[in-house]
């Protein structure tokens, strides 16, 4: 026993000189050194003393990561294009920057750490399209989530002296990962939170910038490690939130949301297939129609993003599976179908259909494309207790096929899911139209406002309280924000003057108290961006005049009547052709932003592109008296 213990040591000393043996080429000759240091010192210690069992722990990190092991990127940029287009659907934006990103590493040879942030609202396919990209690359993946993250630690890691030290979130990835180039994905980066001791936002800066993260330091490994080649990618909600000089060093890519017509795509191609090989059902087994997935979409799915369309798949999918299995139940399956085939198609003998019939009816076999794979054709087996596994149709006889195909649907009973039966599966439509009015009465006009969740049309409503020489004032309801609030008042004054020019005889806005609102109630709402439509809401009142039917405005108002630009031109676009709204006004400031836009966004709307408050005045006013 008294020998055991150097020993021990010893063997401990030859693991860690072992490990580090095998990447002595490209370990950094610092990092050698202070390994040579520790291992030393290890020798020394007494092995009941902390100290020791600091130093193991600190020799166990140092060994273990990937010095200098990278993996071998994959810089064809066909192969990338396939995989991006195999996992998601349109995001052309996206995918045409990762293109350029890998072509830039084929020309150079090396690819660069680069880091890019993926904004937009929930369930737009951020986190997916990271984990995409590094499948394109080759990259090894890393995730992790930085939400109301306070702790500068967690980036940094301990002093190695503090009880249970442990490096920061880096080494840890480099050492699950395994290579020093793996695509790591930093969620949620705009939740940062605000540490008591210290920032983790400048930690961040540390981690994240090219020019510092060669030589990026943890307090535990306390050897600096180089970081370059490691290809970030943050997702955020909303960029307002991140702190600038991150900000500054990231290259945004905004993702808006879906319009219904690629939420349909992406249902069809990517979350329906998805969900059925999940759920272990087949293709033949059921069928869900266009006009359900319309209706879903519609009626049930109104959000920008698809993860909540994706749960109501799959929410129909559980059920259907829950249908097939009872019948699977109640049902006799396999041999009464068998009996019946030979009738429908006696050609090539029984025995094949059987086959058929069994293996659609046998969980082991997973997919009939599977089984119809060219290597296998050839192992035609003709004992029906073998071929459920291997056997599929003798080659070259498609006709049989068909129909053998059709005799095997007869024994499984196919689901048909269509608007008319979709209730059973999803329950009651959640969405009632967004629009209240079929045309606004006098005193509501429709604005557009974008939120973190993605674009939505609100109202504007204003009613005259009372009335009475003098009594001009503007009560506010609706749980507006303070920039909000100000520019329902500016919206006041500018209304007035601009009354004043047009009905000089007018003194609606002097003698009457006016109640603006803006339904729901239950929603806080702030921003600039409504001022022009709560112009024209007191207008239209002021004037007895409804505003022009099937128009939608947006824009920030100066005292003087200007327009100035806002936020969000896509989200508001979609937002509009949800409601079937068919004119908007945009600010002139943000033409650019929506020439922009892809054709099917813009497709159908009727925009104009106003400078002046004068302007919106003719085109919610004055067109609808001449054409009525
Ligand atoms: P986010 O990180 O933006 O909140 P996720 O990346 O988690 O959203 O995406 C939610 C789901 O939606 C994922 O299952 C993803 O595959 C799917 N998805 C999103 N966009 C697309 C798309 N364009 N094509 C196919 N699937 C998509």
């Amino acid at each position: 026993e008294l020998g055991l213990e150097t020993d021990d040591k010893t063997a401990l000393s030859e693991k860690f000189r072992e490990r580090i043996e095998a990447k002595k080429d490209k370990c950094p000759p610092h990092v050698l050194q202070v390994i040579e240091e520790e291992l030393t010192k290890l020798q020394l210690l007494e092995a009941s003393s902390s100290e020791f069992n600091v130093t193991r722990n600190y020799l166990d990190w140092l060994t273990v990561l990937p010095w200098g092991n990278y993996s071998n990127e994959n810089f064809d940029v066909h192969h990338a294009q396939q995989i991006l287009d195999e996992d998601h659907y349109g995001l052309s934006d996206v995918k045409e920057r990762i293109l350029e990103f890998i072509a830039v590493g084929k020309l150079r040879g090396t690819s660069q750490g680069k880091i890019i942030c993926l904004s937009g609202p929930p369930g737009v396919g951020k986190t997916s399209i990271g984990r995409s990209i590094a499948r394109a690359l080759n990259r090894q993946f890393y995730r992790f989530s930085v939400g109301g993250l306070a702790d500068v630690a967690e980036i940094k890691g301990h002093r190695r002296t503090y009880v249970g030290a442990m490096p920061g979130k880096m080494v840890q990835c480099l050492k699950s990962v395994g290579t020093a180039n793996p695509l790591v994905l930093i969620d949620e980066i705009d939740k940062l939170g605000r540490g008591h001791s210290g920032d983790p936002a400048s930690a961040l800066l540390e981690l994240l910038d090219p020019e510092q993260n060669i030589n990026f330091l943890d307090h535990y490994l306390d050897v600096p490690i180089d970081l370059s080649k490691v290809l970030f990618v943050c997702t955020a909600n909303v960029i307002d939130t991140i702190p600038n000089p991150l900000l500054d060093r990231m290259e945004i890519i905004s993702i808006a949301g879906y319009i219904t017509d690629e939420k349909m795509h992406i249902a069809r191609d990517y979350l329906e297939k998805n969900t059925r090989e999940a759920c272990g059902i087949k293709p033949e087994q059921v069928e869900v129609t266009d006009a359900a997935l319309l209706a879903l979409i519609e009626n049930y799915c109104r959000e920008a993003g698809v993860r909540n369309l994706q749960k109501q798949i799959e929410k129909i999918y559980r059920k259907i599976a829950l249908q097939l299995v009872r019948q699977g139940v109640s049902n006799e399956p396999a041999l009464e179908a068998v009996i019946v085939t030979p009738s429908v198609e006696p050609t090539d003998g029984g025995s094949a259909t059987i086959v058929k019939d069994e293996k659609l009816n046998d969980p082991a076999v997973k997919d009939p494309e599977e089984a119809k794979e060219p290597s296998l054709k050839e192992t035609l087996v003709t004992e029906p207790a073998l071929s459920t596994d291997t056997l599929s149709t003798p080659e070259g006889n498609k006709d049989t096929d068909g129909v053998k195909e059709e005799a095997a649907d007869k024994a499984v009973k196919k689901v048909l899911i269509d608007s008319s039966n979709l209730d059973d599966f999803v329950g009651k439509p959640v969405f009632h139209a967004e629009r209240i009015y079929e045309q606004t009465p006098v005193g509501v006009v429709m604005g557009l406002a974008w939120t973190s969740m993605g674009g939505s049309t609100l109202y504007i409503e204003t009613t005259k309280v009372e009335e009475g020489e003098g009594k001009g004032a503007l009560v506010m309801t609706g749980q507006l924000g303070d920039v909000m609030k100000e520019s329902a008042q500016i919206a006041h004054t500018v209304s007035r003057a601009i009354l004043r020019d047009k009905e000089p005889d007018n003194k609606f806005f002097a003698d009457s108290k006016l109640h603006l609102h803006v339904p729901a109630g239950a929603t806080p709402k702030d921003g600039p961006s409504a001022g022009c439509t709560m112009i024209t809401s007191m207008l239209s009142l002021a004037m007895g005049k409804p505003a022009r039917k099937d128009l939608a405005m947006t824009g920030e108002v100066t005292l003087t009547g200007r327009i100035l630009p806002i936020g969000g031109v896509k989200e508001k676009a979609i937002a509009a052709r949800r409601s079937s709204i068919k004119t908007i006004i945009f600010p002139a400031a943000n033409k650019r932003d929506f020439d922009e836009l892809a054709d099917n966004v813009k497709e159908g709307l009727e925009v104009h592109f106003v400078d002046t408050y004068s302007e919106i005045y003719k085109l919610a006013f004055q067109n609808e008296t001449e054409t009525s």
